[in-house]
């Protein structure tokens, strides 16, 4: 909170935030940073004088929009604990989340054609006592919210609650914002539930402000940086790599949509003179296959953050040379370390840049062990990676044993991530634990299959999994989503393609041509999805 309020009074009036128009030729909604600690401490006193408590939970569960970031710095400066619900959530899970961190307060996006959100909160505000009230974003005022809610409902306008901040000065937030420390608990964010049920992490003040800050500082971010967010706000991703670098600068974030579009995320690049694009694999994928990919001026781009999971080499040397992000970085790390622990450098050569994740953030350490006894290997040796250092959780929310599990007695974070790291200290990602197959006795790491596959002519995307054989123990699937308008692929084909170039064991033993992968809303291939989907196909 205190931090937000020193860029803005030293960049009262440039561009802090913009959302592009929702419908095509609509206006643009956009904020100053004035105009934004203004719109702060008018939530912060709403939600004071709802009796928010330094420490409660208050939950948001909207795709992206600029109230989100408001509430973000909003209940910083009340010391409430903002909890990310996953946007992709149904009333099952809405209400597991709530009565998990006995949320008082959730905010709400306006209901859309795929989800009814409005509805599934009034049932979660029946079945979970603990719910206090919820609070709807304004959206289209004809879908879901009927009007006349009678007075002594614990439902309120997003417009209602900001009436309240009528009864609560502004020395009133001044002498909560003196309460706060920075060891605080400040948000609880979900895991993006890759490998199973999402887990909620316990982040400080300090934890995810510091390393936004480095992120940013790394990147060479200045006040007059435009940073396109199309990654969701809910995932540390968005919430931190994103908004809080950008803020710890001054520079502008920019919401080109509620949900992740190609198209209108190259649109805001051009239409708001973006310098910086975020994005996960896929996302870039996407928008580089757009048919009118090389009508968009892309000119004023120069960094960017690619992070989430793995990138094919090829993707990322189409980022920089035709999307001219020279400076792009790799960003690896998790929701638990704040997110980001290795990065790339601005240095950094394209070899580099393209087959690591770049060398431990400052401040932080990070070493590779042998996942079975914990002893620290050789480097160049693969094992599991372990982060220590000040971006690392307090924990998994209301679970202390997982948090054993997770962090050891030393305070090293075992990331459950497969790595190597040079004599320069560059780490190279080889993939989860969960993936590593194991075939007649031989370790096969699915990146290295799929960096191969990739280049085939007429392979998209490819993911390589491993599913259950009787003889091997394990054996290779290779599941590919095919160009638009390529000669079909069949797995003799694929298999040819291999031979005499990959060792026999490593060629795939089955095909699966998909339209699409089972992803999360972070935008990652659910891959524990395609392997339970082969099993029972292959019986
Ligand atoms: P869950 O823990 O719920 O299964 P998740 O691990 O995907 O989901 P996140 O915290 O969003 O949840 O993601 C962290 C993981 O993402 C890392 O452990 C790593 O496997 C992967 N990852 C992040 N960045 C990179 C990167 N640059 N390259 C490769 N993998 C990455
Ligand atoms: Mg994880």
């Amino acid at each position: 909170g205190a931090n937000f309020e020193r860029v803005a009074a030293k960049f009262p009036l440039r561009d802090a935030l913009i959302e592009a128009a929702s419908v095509p030729g609509g206006d643009a909604r956009r904020w100053s940073y004035e105009k934004l600690n203004d719109d702060v401490d008018h939530l912060a006193r709403a939600l004071l004088a709802l009796g928010v408590v330094k420490g409660e939970r208050i939950g948001i569960w909207s795709p992206n929009c600029a109230e989100w970031t408001i509430l973000q710095y909003a209940t910083a400066k009340t010391g409430a604990v903002l909890v990310n619900v996953n946007p992709a959530y149904r009333s099952h899970e809405l209400e597991f989340v709530v009565k998990q961190n006995a949320m008082r307060t959730l905010v709400v996006a306006p209901s859309d054609k795929n989800s009814d959100y409005v509805g599934m909160a009034r049932q979660a505000l029946a079945n979970c006592p603990e719910l206090r009230e919820v609070v709807f974003l304004p959206g289209d005022p004809t879908v879901g919210l009927t009007a006349g809610v009678p007075e002594s409902s614990p439902e309120l306008t997003y417009g209602e609650l900001l009436t309240h901040a009528d009864g609560v000065g502004p020395s009133a937030l001044r002498d909560r914002m003196a309460e706060l420390d920075r060891y605080d608990p400040i948000n609880l964010q979900y895991t993006s539930g890759t490998t199973g049920f999402p887990k909620g992490a316990t982040l400080t003040h300090h934890n995810i402000l510091n390393n936004g800050h480095q992120i940013g500082r790394l990147l060479g971010y200045t006040e007059h940086d435009r940073v396109v967010l199309p990654v969701p706000f809910y995932h540390c991703f968005g919430m931190v790599i994103g908004n809080l670098n950008a803020l710890s600068f001054g520079a502008a974030t920019i919401i080109p949509g509620r949900g992740f579009s190609p198209a209108a995320t190259l649109e805001a690049v051009q239409d708001f003179g973006g310098t910086s694009l975020y994005g996960v694999p896929t996302m870039f994928i996407a928008e580089l296959a757009l048919p009118d990919f090389a009508s968009y001026d892309l000119s004023t781009l120069r960094t960017g953050v690619m992070a989430g999971s793995l990138c094919p080499i090829e993707v990322m040397r189409r980022v920089i040379d035709e999307m001219n992000m020279r400076d792009v970085a790799i960003c690896y790390g998790m929701t638990e370390t704040s997110p980001v622990s290795t990065m790339t450098r601005a240095g950094d050569t394209l070899e580099q840049r393209t087959t690591t994740v770049g060398r431990t953030m400052p401040l932080l350490e990070s070493k590779i062990v042998d996942p079975g006894t914990d002893e620290v290997l050789e480097r160049g040796g693969i094992g599991e990676l372990c982060t220590r250092g000040y971006a690392v959780m307090q924990g998994y929310w209301g679970q202390p044993d997982k948090t054993a599990e997770a962090i050891d007695a030393e305070g090293w974070m075992h990331t459950g991530d497969l790595a190597r790291m040079d004599g320069d200290g560059y780490v190279v990602i080889e993939g989860r634990i969960k993936d590593l197959v194991i075939r007649g006795g031989e370790n096969i790491y699915p990146r290295e299959i799929e960096e191969f596959l990739y280049q085939h002519p007429a392979i998209q995307d490819v993911q390589v999994i491993g599913v259950p054989d009787a003889k091997y123990g394990e054996e290779l699937m290779a599941c590919i989503i095919l160009k638009p308008g390529v000669e079909p692929l069949d797995l003799a084909g694929l298999q040819e393609f291999c031979r005499g170039r990959l060792a026999h064991y490593k060629i795939p033993r089955y095909l699966d041509v998909r339209e699409s992968f089972p992803m999360t809303v972070s935008g990652k291939v659910r891959k524990v999805d395609m392997r339970q989907e082969a099993v029972a196909r292959l019986g």
